[in-house]
């Protein structure tokens, strides 16, 4: 005889609650406010299926109707607790990774803030206020573009693949562009400089070699169907020791000589001289301007320090060309983008980009100030049996396709918890409240405080608290 608390397989089922009693618990009850009535009757029906299941597999002994529908509660208040993670969240970044694509690439600047909140009502997007007429979408924005990198003109769209794709579409389609072989690079899974010559129309003709192309290459290369000489900085990819190519400048004399176009993708490129961060080989666009290059594109949320968008600069020409063709209004640009765009600009003209801009601000950080803040950061944790810190030397990284040799000096912070492993820390960090993502090194939980901002401190002394309770 079975004994009376161990009940077989039918008998489970029987006990098993409705769905309708699951839907009347407390638990549901509080989902149901923030998920919406029919979405959590759908939550539900899983639970009940996977508490079917488990009883079918045997994996569930039921001992009780109550038993069963507390763990059918505590289901379907995992299930809401993995859903509410798929959600666009503000995250702690503590990887040190400056320009981290994963988790949004720059962070903001305050001024940036405000102006995306002023513009998410009514805008005068494309308003003209004096006239009362319509105006030019993102117009100020793009003057202040021009002025800051001398270029004729200038125009935004939605982000820099969407500038290449544009620009090739509407100068090269149907016809050649002229690429040295060390720049057919890919910048990051789904950017391939190849693949974007292809979709616009535009055939590749490669020239030189991987680690050196001569300015005879291109000359030689050019052809009756070559239309413009493509320059593309390879970003995340570096070529050192033997190598060689022509500059701007002898590249836009040959393309000029020839009645073509010299077309550069700055890829993260600078406003200002990065030199004193470290990133002097980081294209500045007014050089680029300056030294001839017809059409120059960039990005918006690397470097730069603002939201997404895709920077196009260049011959008051061409910009009136790509701004008159269909695929224009195909690739435009968000107000609150434009906002953003426009805020970031303004602390660029102002000269306090280094004063404002979160991502220059963290780079400009020495080993010493995040030492400091991080011996700091450790007496905060205070005594704590569970809880073992240490500060050792590290690196940090610029990310987002920039400078991949740079990597400034920092002070990490290893994090132990007793009882944890270094993948179930990193795992209660990244799920708490609000997420903390870290990195793992040699097998410790590291947290660098170059991409914490300071405000974010406090939070993640009670959070590191909580979790070595
Ligand atoms: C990053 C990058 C791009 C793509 O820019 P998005 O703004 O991410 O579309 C294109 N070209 C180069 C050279 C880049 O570095």
């Amino acid at each position: 005889m079975k004994s009376a608390e161990a009940p077989d397989a039918s008998n489970a089922f029987q006990l098993l609650p409705s769905v309708d009693e699951l839907l009347r618990t407390d638990a549901a009850k509080k989902i149901a406010g923030e998920s919406g009535a029919k979405h959590l009757t759908m939550l539900a029906r899983g639970v009940a299926a996977e508490a079917r299941a488990r009883i079918a597999a045997k994996e569930r002994r039921a001992h009780s109707r109550a038993s069963l529908l507390a763990e059918m509660e505590r289901l379907l208040e995992n299930a809401w607790a993995a859903e509410r993670l798929t959600a666009l969240r503000r995250v702690i970044n503590a990887t040190g990774v400056i320009i981290h694509t994963n988790l949004g690439r720059a962070p903001l600047s305050d001024a940036a803030r405000r102006a995306i909140v002023e513009a998410s009502g009514y805008c005068s997007l494309e308003y003209d206020l004096e006239t009362g007429k319509r105006g030019k979408r993102g117009g100020r924005a793009e003057i202040l573009l021009a002025e800051l990198t001398g270029a004729e003109s200038a125009l935004i769209v939605n982000n820099c693949a969407a500038a290449a794709y544009l620009v090739l579409s509407v100068l090269a389609s149907g016809g050649e562009a002229v690429i040295s072989r060390g720049e057919l690079v890919e910048i990051g899974g789904d950017f391939r400089v190849p693949d974007v010559l292809a979709q616009s129309g535009t055939a590749l003709k490669e020239v030189g070699t991987t680690n050196r192309t001569k300015l005879a290459d291109y000359e030689k290369a050019i052809g009756d169907s070559t239309r413009l000489l493509l320059k593309v900085h390879p970003s995340n990819y570096r070529i050192t020791g033997f190598t060689a190519v022509p500059g701007i400048a002898e590249l836009a004399e040959l393309a000029h000589s020839k009645g073509l176009f010299l077309y550069e993708d700055a890829g993260s490129g600078a406003l200002i001289d990065l030199g004193r961060y470290g990133l002097g080989d980081e294209p500045l666009i007014s050089s680029s301007i300056a030294a001839g290059a017809d059409v120059v594109t960039f990005s918006g949320d690397k470097l730069l320090g603002a939201s997404q968008a895709g920077l196009i600069v260049g011959k008051r020409e061409i910009v009136r060309r790509l701004r008159k063709h269909p695929l224009y209004r195909v690739l435009r640009a968000d107000k609150l983008a434009y906002a953003s765009l426009e805020a970031t600009l303004e602390v660029y003209r102002r000269e306090t980009a280094s004063d404002e801009i979160p991502v220059l601000k963290m780079l400009a950080m020495t080993k010493e100030q995040i030492g400091k803040r991080a011996g700091l950061f450790i007496e905060r944790l205070g005594e704590n049996a569970n809880l073992y810190t240490k500060l050792i030397d590290g690196k940090s990284v610029i990310g987002g396709g920039a400078a991949p040799a740079v990597q400034p000096e920092t002070v990490l912070i290893t994090l132990e918890i007793s009882g944890l492993s270094a993948d179930e820390l990193e795992q209660k960090l990244r799920v708490s409240e609000p997420p903390v993502i870290a990195r793992i090194e040699n097998d410790l939980v590291v947290l660098d405080l170059r991409t914490v901002n300071q405000k974010e401190e406090e939070e993640l002394v009670t959070l590191i608290a909580a979790i070595s309770k």
